[in-house]
Parts: C-alpha cells; sequence; structure tokens
C-alpha cells in the first residue's frame, strides 16, 4: 500500500507522475511534499526525521508520520488537519478554498520558552522542533538557501568590493543542510571559499550534490588550494574536515586575513547541533548522552573562542557578520562579552531587499520531471526581461544545480512580481505546458513573517524587532486568503526563546479556485513585508507601499 510503496522507513520518496492519491491536489501536495522532506536526496537524517538544521523534523515521530499520511489520503475538500509540533491531532471542518493543513510547531508560552524546558517536554514524546521549513513541509534541500546566500554573498561584494568577489577569500563553517550552500553561492559570485567541518561525511555530501568542488583533511593543502585560487581569481570552493575555531586560529597565526567572514554551524542548538572544541564527533555524542549540561556549557565556551577569532580578524579587516545561527547570543553567554560587534547579515545586507517585499520565493514540480521546473525557468525570463539579475541566477541555476527530491526552484521575488509568476504557474498547469500541479512557497525567513531579534528583525529603525505581533498576523492572511497549507512556528534559526516565525504553501493546480487563492495570498504575503517595514519607518518600503496602493486611507 501508499505507505509500504513511498514511506517504507527510511526510504522515503515522494509519488511522481500526475495520478493522484489523495482525493484532490491540496492533499496530495502536502502529501508529497512532506514525503520529499524526509528523501534521503534531501533530508540530513531520514532516519530520525531529521529534515535541516540541527533537529528540525518533519513529523514528531513514526506512528505520527504514519497518521498524518493517512490522514492526507483520506482528508476531503472541506476538511482541515491540524498539525501539533508534527502529531496529527485532529480534522476540522472548513471549506474548499481554506488551507488543507494547519501546523502549529514548538510553540511555547514566553516565559516557558527555552531549550531546557523544550527538551522536558521533547524527552516525553510531547513536541518536535519544526525549524522554520522542516516541519511546515516546504523544505527544498540546499538550494533554498542558495540564492539567499548568493543574493547576501553578491551584495557584499557589491558594497565592500566593487561589484565583484574575484580574487576574494569567503571563509566560514558549517556545510550541513543550509550551510552547505555557501561554497556555490561564495563560487557564484565569484569568489574563493574556504570552509571547514567537522563531520566529513557533509563535506562529502556536497561533494556529490556539486556544492563543493574539493576536500580535504589537512589544513595546510586547504591553505595552499585557497591562496593559489584567491591569487589567480578562480571560483573554486573547499571543503576542510576542522573544528571552526582551530581553522580559523590557524588562519590567524598564519597571517591570513580573508576578506569575508561568517560562521553556519548549527550553534542555535548547543546541545545538538555544535560541536564542542577539542571532542571527536564520537566523544560529543557520548558526552551529550552522559551529561547534557556539561555538553552545553562546554560548547558555549567553544562557540565564545570560535567568536573570538572572529572578532580577532574582523579587527584585520575581514568583513564579518553573523549568518543567522545566534552564534553571537551563545558566545556572550560562553565568555566572550564582544560577541555583538559585528552585526547580522540581515541588517547589513538583506533588509533593503525585504522593504520591497522581496524574499525566498520557491516553488516545486509535483510531477517529479526536471522538465516542468526548466519550462518555469524560460516562462520567468520571458516574463521578466527587465530583470537581468534574476535572469543570470536562473541561467546559473539550470546549469549548476543538482535538483535533490522533487525538482524545485528558488528565486527573490518581490511585491507584485510572485503574484505575476503564481498565475504564470498556474496557467502552465492550466494549458498542460507541465505536466503536474505545481506548489509554491517559501522559507519562514522572509520579509513579513518573522520576528527574531537576532536575526530577520534584528536592529529595525523603531526598535520593534522583538514584536511577534506581525507573523501572527501573515499566519491570519494567508490562512483566510487561502494558502494550501500554513504554519506557525517557534525558535526556527535561532533557537528557542530568540524567534517566532509563520510558513505558508500554496497550490497551482491550473483551476480558477487556484487563481482566487493564488491572487490573494502572493498579493498579501509579500505586502505583509511592505507593511511590516513602512510601519518600521523604512522609506524604501513607503514607497512601495505607495506604488502597490498598500497605505491606509
Ligand atoms: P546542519 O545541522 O545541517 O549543519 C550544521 C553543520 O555544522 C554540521 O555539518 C556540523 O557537523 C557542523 N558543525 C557543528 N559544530 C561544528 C564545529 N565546532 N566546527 C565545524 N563544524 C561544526 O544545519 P544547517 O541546516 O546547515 O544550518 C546551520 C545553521 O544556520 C543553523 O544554526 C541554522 O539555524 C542557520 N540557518 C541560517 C539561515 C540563514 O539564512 N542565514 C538559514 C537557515 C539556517
Amino acid at each position: 500500500d501508499f505507505i509500504n510503496q513511498y514511506a517504507n522507513h527510511p526510504h522515503y520518496k515522494a509519488p511522481h507522475g500526475n495520478r493522484l492519491h489523495a482525493k484532490s491536489w491540496q492533499t496530495e501536495a502536502a502529501l508529497r511534499m512532506l514525503l520529499n522532506n524526509l528523501d534521503a536526496e534531501v533530508a540530513e537524517n531520514p532516519d530520525e526525521l531529521v529534515v535541516y538544521g540541527g533537529t528540525g523534523q518533519a513529523a514528531r515521530n513514526r506512528q505520527s508520520l504514519e497518521q498524518i499520511i493517512k490522514t492526507l489520503l483520506k482528508l476531503e475538500e472541506d476538511q482541515s488537519l491540524l498539525v501539533q509540533s508534527g502529531k496529527p491531532v485532529g480534522v476540522v471542518r472548513t471549506h474548499t478554498e481554506a488551507p488543507r493543513v494547519l501546523i502549529a510547531n514548538s510553540n511555547l508560552v514566553p516565559k516557558w520558552a527555552t531549550w531546557e524546558h523544550f527538551e522536558a517536554l521533547k524527552s516525553r514524546g510531547l513536541m518536535m522542533y519544526g525549524q522554520m521549513t522542516a516541519g511546515s513541509w516546504i523544505y527544498i534541500g540546499s538550494q533554498g538557501i542558495l540564492q539567499g546566500t548568493y543574493e547576501t554573498f553578491a551584495e557584499c561584494g557589491k558594497q565592500h568590493f566593487g561589484g565583484s568577489l574575484r580574487h576574494k577569500l569567503v571563509v566560514s563553517a558549517g556545510l550541513g543542510g543550509m550551510g552547505g550552500a555557501q561554497p556555490l553561492a561564495a563560487t557564484i559570485a565569484g569568489g574563493t571559499f574556504l570552509g571547514a567541518d567537522i563531520d566529513p561525511e557533509r563535506i562529502k555530501k556536497r561533494l556529490e550534490t556539486r556544492y563543493i568542488d574539493k576536500m580535504t583533511y589537512d589544513y595546510e593543502e586547504a591553505k595552499r588550494w585557497a591562496l593559489e585560487a584567491k591569487e589567480k581569481g578562480e571560483n573554486i570552493s573547499i571543503g576542510l574536515v576542522s573544528d571552526a575555531g582551530d581553522m580559523l586560529e590557524k588562519l590567524i597565526q598564519d597571517g591570513i586575513v580573508p576578506e569575508v567572514l561568517t560562521d553556519q554551524t548549527s550553534a542555535h542548538d548547543p546541545l545538538h547541533g555544535y560541536i564542542p572544541h577539542g571532542l571527536s564527533l564520537a566523544e560529543a555524542a557520548e558526552l551529550r548522552k552522559k551529561d547534557p549540561e556539561g555538553y552545553v556549557v562546554r560548547s558555549k565556551k567553544s562557540m565564545a573562542r570560535h567568536v573570538g577569532f572572529m572578532l580577532e580578524l574582523q579587527k584585520r579587516g575581514s568583513k564579518t557578520f553573523d549568518y543567522g545561527n545566534n552564534i553571537r547570543e551563545f558566545a556572550k553567554e560562553g565568555g566572550e562579552p564582544n560577541a555583538f560587534d559585528f552585526k547580522g547579515f540581515v541588517p547589513e545586507y538583506i533588509r533593503p531587499l525585504f522593504c520591497e517585499g522581496k524574499g525566498p520565493f520557491r516553488w516545486a514540480a509535483l510531477s517529479g520531471d526536471p522538465e516542468d521546473i526548466y519550462t518555469t525557468d524560460r516562462a520567468l525570463i520571458e516574463a521578466f526581461p527587465e530583470n537581468k539579475h534574476l535572469i543570470n541566477w536562473l541561467e546559473n541555476a539550470k546549469d549548476k544545480i543538482a535538483f535533490q527530491g522533487l525538482p524545485c526552484r528558488i528565486c527573490w521575488l518581490g511585491m507584485g512580481e510572485r503574484e505575476k509568476a503564481g498565475l504564470i504557474f498556474n496557467e502552465l498547469v492550466r494549458t498542460g505546458k507541465v505536466s503536474a500541479p505545481i506548489v509554491i512557497g517559501r522559507d519562514h525567513l522572509d520579509c513579513g513573517s518573522v520576528a527574531s531579534p537576532n536575526r530577520e528583525t534584528e536592529g529595525m529603525l523603531d526598535g520593534s524587532d522583538a514584536v511577534s505581533d506581525w507573523p501572527l498576523l501573515n499566519l491570519m492572511s494567508n490562512t483566510s486568503g487561502g494558502a494550501t497549507w500554513v504554519s506557525f512556528h517557534h525558535g526556527g534559526g535561532v533557537g528557542m526563546g530568540y524567534s517566532q516565525h509563520a510558513g505558508m504553501v500554496v497550490l497551482a493546480d491550473g483551476t480558477d479556485r487556484a487563481e482566487r487563492c493564488l491572487q490573494r495570498v502572493l498579493h498579501n504575503d509579500p505586502a505583509m513585508g511592505v507593511f511590516r517595514h513602512a510601519d518600521a519607518g523604512y522609506g524604501i518600503a513607503q514607497n512601495y507601499a505607495e506604488k502597490f496602493d498598500l497605505k491606509l486611507k
């Protein structure tokens, strides 16, 4: 039956083709994207239902997963499934244009919103960590973050190095599910990349998917490759098996100052994400089990050491920024008082895009046929001939990106553009130019969907960094607008207590119903970014509000 064929532990695979297993494409889409999140080509650890970002899961446990699948297979078009931290808990009566799945993950009352309380609940089977797109079934592998990372590196090149990272060395660490996009993004932006990961398997996975070019266990070899490539202006990427802090310490000793410096180890989770300095992976696993409190203390101390080296390189001239893993917070707790002396990537490079309602718009071909994505690529190139940046991205993406799981594409589109793209995709389905429906979604890291004072909303003009009314309003407008599934999570990206965020996915199945939903959702969702930033006093957003008639009269 369906579970044996597609969810046979730990071999998960979304069905391909245009035959329905569920009762409608809305529920079929949710089913396929849930299974796609767990596909071994996509997920970091499908065995544990972990998709990415430390311990971000798609479902609470095997039993919950099977129950979600069974319910989705039977769900009618006037019903919606409720998922509470990865466990299906009920079906409610709704209507055809309402979301088919309503998801709440990892939410805790603010005073209890700590890792300690969360872990206590998790150990009793009462919770799971949903990260951002793990528990909301729209993770698409490393490509998902690739364009955002490319936008960041390209903007950094534009701001500091006359428009290109050629002859520049970009150094980082953490080559996991998301961090693994850094080497490819840096090389597409023209730079030479050197990154450390303590786990060789993670670097091997990046080699297999062509996100990284070379790998070594030897620092001297990595250094030689990196310096030679930088000298020649070659945009190649190198993965070094090493502790992040150790690599930076050696670079400092050797007097090497990378032009760009950041980090994407899973620092947001000091217990399961970050490996303390001086421990092998096996030793870390043992200590985690035997003495979790001692582990966390050691982990935070190591982050303080790691960030200390980043601060030293910043002093020596590296353009240094936090890449959204909350490492500054835990480094500060671990004894580095100046951890916040470098800024996060959002205020440095991304906020102007958020003001235009831009963010990580993405879509997946439910057919499983790569040709469908190439058709959407061509349609967008035709629809946005003036957008050279977008065209450059789409052309590069077609050549350089190996699909993982269902073929998909990401590109940062803003107010007006997302709605236009969504309606084009619906027409492609309606006219049979693609072979099955397309789902459209985005990361929770978006312009109007998240409150995260150490990341997306760091340093807001009016000081409203911690106000989480905004993601709640985003959730409510996407629910009432008719997204196909919606989600509200806590703790994604930066860990428990530090963020609240909303997600949405909307289906283009070629119907009039989809057209109405797409028109509402893909207008309202980026508009939330414009509202949020205009309200905080950003001029670009206020101009966009004017341009798109979003101002209250
Ligand atoms: P992941 O858990 O898949 O990968 C983390 C990697 O860090 C692993 O490969 C691990 O081996 C490595 N690592 C841990 N400790 C290390 C150490 N001391 N030295 C060297 N390597 C070490 O996580 P991911 O999905 O790649 O996400 C990484 C981080 O980035 C998370 O904190 C996540 O929340 C954050 N993130 C940021 C953004 C963004 O847009 N900036 C988006 C998503 C995730």
